[in-house]
């Protein structure tokens, strides 16, 4: 499945990277393990969905009655996520049903049909990588699962024209678009049929943290393969916890432990994990095979336990949680200010920063091409003038920095909030 914004970015964009740890116990006290109180219902959370252990905590919700969906999307309820002090994952507090699931994707949903420019470099970066591995093995058939409109199974054909490549999208208009030498059919993993000999190689990028059940997902993924196939899996990674947990419809955000684990229960063998992969921050890498004594040394560099990664994401929750006061007080009693940026990071704002986000009368973009308005009206540096009025920087915050440079330099005010938000 591929999932998309307007500023028209794919699944496979949606999820940023990075960030260092902070006020931890104040995180894992906002919500978890609350004494009893009279009129309370009783809801234990159910054990990890991941590994079994019944040892999970509730996070800190950045609101409490909304959340985003990837596609930038208000969903009506809190984000509700519990973070396993066994492996680490977090998954929803209450577990999705595969119904709950499949309600993110309806008709409303924006599928980005048209790729941006960074979403084309992108989707090249990861043709290029899944080439690198490709070329390791002796490969006929390859499979991608949540292809989109086929970028990179069409950059894998031009380069490698001997071997047959299919893709599924869940998307119908995606599935519609298909490159030279590709077939892509709308389809959903877990109801393709199993071929007679199996996919030499197959392979998903961004797409198993939305499976509602993951194991299920693996499961079906090893039944595509051949005796001796070959299957990467590239989704976010954990540590450090960064935007990807405020998505809703991420149903599993997987340490390496916990990804791992799933896949030998699935029936693969591990042949390498990579927790962080170099091109690609705030992303990692599985490499399984079918064959249960293929495959070669597994490498898992896991350097913390999981109620160390629980501890982190509550904490960065928590500054989430605590975000939209922190901007009104840096705002002061400025209202109708600028906010520069109408991608991710403001639509998080829009989401979880709601009186922020009143109190912005516009948003600043370089250009209007492109640019989503996300109810604001749009401006361009040629429509503004010098300023003293507060200028929001919502971008990434590791390139708040340099764009405050950039702000203070046209006599602008901005105010960035990359103390509190690190990834
Ligand atoms: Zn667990």
């Amino acid at each position: 499945m591929t999932c998309s914004v307007r500023h028209r970015v794919s699944l496979r964009d949606r999820v940023d990277q990075g960030m260092g740890t902070g006020a931890i116990r104040d995180g894992l006290h906002r919500l978890p393990n609350k004494r009893m109180q009279r009129g309370d219902i009783l809801m234990p959370m159910r054990a990890c969905p991941i590994c079994g252990q019944d040892d999970r905590v509730r996070l800190p919700d950045p609101h409490v009655a909304r959340s985003m969906l990837s596609d930038g999307r208000i969903w009506n309820g809190p984000l509700d996520k519990a973070a396993c002090n066994s492996c680490g994952a977090v998954t929803h507090a209450t577990i999705l049903s595969a119904g709950d699931v499949q309600r993110f994707y309806d008709s409303d949903y924006d599928l980005g049909v048209d790729a941006g420019v960074s979403d084309v470099s992108r989707n090249l970066g990861y043709a290029a990588f899944v080439h690198e591995i490709v070329s390791q093995y002796d490969v006929r058939r390859i499979l991608e699962i949540g292809c989109g409109s086929g970028h990179v199974l069409g950059y894998l054909a031009r380069h490698l024209p001997q071997v047959h490549m299919d893709g599924i999208e869940a998307a119908e208009q995606l599935a519609a678009n298909s490159p030279p030498g590709v077939q892509i059919r709308k389809a959903f993993l877990e109801e393709l049929e199993f071929l007679d000999q199996g996919y030499d190689f197959a392979f998903c990028i961004n797409v198993i943290e939305h499976a509602a059940d993951p194991s299920e997902f693996l499961r079906a993924l090893r039944g595509q393969l051949s005796a001796s196939g070959t299957a990467l899996i590239v989704c976010p990674a954990p540590s450090p916890p960064n935007l990807e947990l405020l998505f809703r419809d991420h149903v599993s955000s997987f340490t390496p432990a916990s990804l791992r684990a799933l896949a030998i229960a699935a029936g693969f063998r591990v042949v390498a994990v990579l927790p962080a992969l170099e091109r690609f921050p705030g992303f990692q890498a599985f490499i399984l095979t079918a064959a249960s004594n293929g495959g070669g040394q597994a490498v898992v560099a896991e350097n913390q336990a999981g109620a160390a990664r629980a501890a982190e994401a509550a904490a960065y929750l928590s500054a989430w949680a605590s975000l939209d006061r922190a901007l009104c007080a840096r705002m002061g009693d400025s209202v109708g200010v600028d906010l520069f940026g109408a991608g991710e990071m403001a639509a998080l704002l829009r989401c979880y920063a709601p009186e922020c986000w009143r109190r912005v009368d516009r948003l600043v973009v370089d250009s209007l091409a492109g640019a989503r308005s996300l109810d604001k009206p749009m401006a361009t540096f040629d429509d503004i003038g010098p300023s003293r009025k507060p200028i929001i920087v919502a971008t990434h915050p590791q390139s708040q920095g340099a764009v405050a440079q950039r702000l203070f330099s046209l006599d602008l005010s901005p105010i960035v909030f990359n103390d509190m938000i690190k990834a």
